[in-house]
């Protein structure tokens, strides 16, 4: 039996933990789908052009150990604004969505693209303040080299491509239900999506 939850919401809203804790405790797979965007963005970088990328790539493009870097964030969101570049990777996701056993998928526009019919939609957000210090405090534990300053005008430039594109912009599903995550700890945004999904899953 297949079960979809689609996570979307801006970068470091908390898409990913939350993504990451519902398919432990649901057992379901976890697909992070941003990394495939950075792994296309990151072959950009490295001179490849990306619909050539999106359409020849590989698991291990995806275990690169840049992938996390603000360099590889921006070209992402570049890369993931080309239409051939977004048509290429989504049969991969949709199979990923119906797998047997349940999937978790964040992103951008799993909801809306991807997963239409995903059993559950939930549409993760939080303050751009919130957001910026979350992330900064991610990649400053991670060992990277990065300011507030730089941080927060990462998230915005690359929130105002992501909703402005016109292939898959970010936006909610129609249908999704809206978590923000600014007053909240992990735990307690963690607890409300699992308390949703628990309500469609164990029906
Ligand atoms: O989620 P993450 O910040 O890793 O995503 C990196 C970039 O990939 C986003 O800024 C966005 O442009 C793109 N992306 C997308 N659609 C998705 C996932 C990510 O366009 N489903």
């Amino acid at each position: 039996m297949s079960f979809c939850v689609a996570l979307d919401g801006p970068a470091a809203a908390g898409k990913g933990t939350i993504g990451r804790e519902v398919a432990r405790r649901f057992g379901f797979a976890h697909l992070d789908t941003g990394l495939l965007y950075r792994a296309v963005g990151a072959r950009m970088l490295d001179g490849m052009d990306p619909v050539e990328a999106a359409r020849a790539l590989r698991r291990e493009d995806l275990d690169r150990d840049d992938l996390r870097s603000a360099e590889a964030a921006q070209a992402a969101s570049k890369v993931a604004a080309i239409a051939e570049v977004r048509a290429a990777l989504v049969d991969f996701q949709r199979a990923f969505a119906r797998r047997a056993g349940g999937a978790v998928l964040d992103g951008r526009d799993i909801g809306t693209v991807i997963c239409p019919d995903a059993e559950v939609k939930l549409f993760v957000t939080a303050s751009d303040e919130v957001r910026a210090e979350r992330r900064y405090l991610e990649l400053a534990a991670a060992g990277h080299d990065v300011t507030r300053q730089a941080v927060m005008e990462d998230l915005r430039q690359r929130d105002r491509r992501d909703s402005e594109r016109s292939t898959a912009p970010l936006k909610p599903a129609g249908d999704a239900r809206v978590l923000d995550t600014s007053d909240l700890s992990i735990e307690v945004a963690v607890a409300r999506a699992v308390d949703l999904i628990a309500k469609r899953y164990c029906k």
